[in-house]
């Protein structure tokens, strides 16, 4: 496998001369690569911070940048620009422009958690990706990506009724993402399950498409699970300034229908 390198030196910046002759010299072609200056001025010293704010993302500053996550990851072993490293990296110096330009792929990272197994400084890289692509969301960079959209419809369904049933999960999925809800897979696998499966566990998965199992006396413990989760929302919104941001925003929009 390639030694996960990834610099800020991208090709676009790179210029280079077909024909091209230096004090008598001909430097054509490769030798005569020359690099676009470049000067970073707007580095976002909160960018760190916002990050470990966010679940997954706490022990970020231990990073040392050894590589062992991005070398270990299926998915840059498909996708050469998918690199927890050099992600992690360019939150640490706060050069969020540069995170900017790889945004729509953060959040394909499977959490197989083979980078955390393989991080000597136990950053648990996966959890920083995940917490990225949460910053990248709530900053209104990002769509709710397709793997958010699956959290959110399990997470849901399980504080409302203590249960999991995985035929409302992948419908209320299908449902958020816009999708039909008859793939060609899923008739594939729902014959299989009728091939394969005991009837009596089939029978069961039937009803419970129907009928929501709930768990028994679940109310207390899903009160005191939401209201957990709405202090943390708070906190999150809070460490990322959401609500100053909401603020301006709204000033913003006020300002530009006056002027108009
Ligand atoms: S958890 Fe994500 S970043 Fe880590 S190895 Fe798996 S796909 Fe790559
Ligand atoms: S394996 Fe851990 S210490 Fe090494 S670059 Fe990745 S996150 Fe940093």
């Amino acid at each position: 496998m390639p030694i996960h390198e990834e610099h800020l030196i991208r090709p676009e910046d790179l210029t280079t001369h077909d024909n091209l002759v230096l004090d008598g010299v001909d430097v054509s072609g490769h030798w005569s690569t020359f690099i676009e200056s470049r000067v970073v001025t707007d580095y976002n010293e909160g960018l760190e911070d916002e990050i470990s704010a966010l679940p997954g993302g706490e022990y970020i500053h231990r990073c040392w940048q050894c590589g062992s996550c991005t070398n270990s990851c299926p998915v840059y072993s498909l996708h050469e620009n998918f690199n927890p490293r050099f992600w992690i990296y360019l939150i640490r110096m706060g050069m969020d422009q540069e995170l900017l330009r790889d945004k729509d792929i953060i959040w394909q990272c499977v959490s197989c958690n083979q980078c955390t197994y393989a991080c000597p400084r136990d950053v648990n890289p996966e959890g920083v990706m995940k917490a990225t692509a949460h910053w990248l969301e709530l900053k209104g960079h990002t769509e709710t990506s397709p793997s958010k959209h699956f959290d959110e419809e399990f997470t849901d369904q399980v504080v409302a009724t203590g249960k999991i049933e995985e035929g409302r999960i992948l419908r209320g999925f299908f449902r958020r993402t816009k999708q039909p809800l008859l793939h060609d897979w899923m008739i594939g696998m729902v014959i299989n399950l009728i091939k394969h499966f005991p009837i009596k566990i089939l029978t069961a998965m039937g009803l419970a498409t129907f009928v929501r199992p709930r768990t028994r006396n679940w109310a207390s413990a899903r009160d005191a699970i939401k209201e957990y989760v709405a202090e943390k929302n708070r906190k999150h919104r809070k460490a990322l300034s959401l609500t100053e941001l909401t603020e301006i925003a709204a000033h913003e929009l006020d300002d530009s229908e006056l002027n108009k």
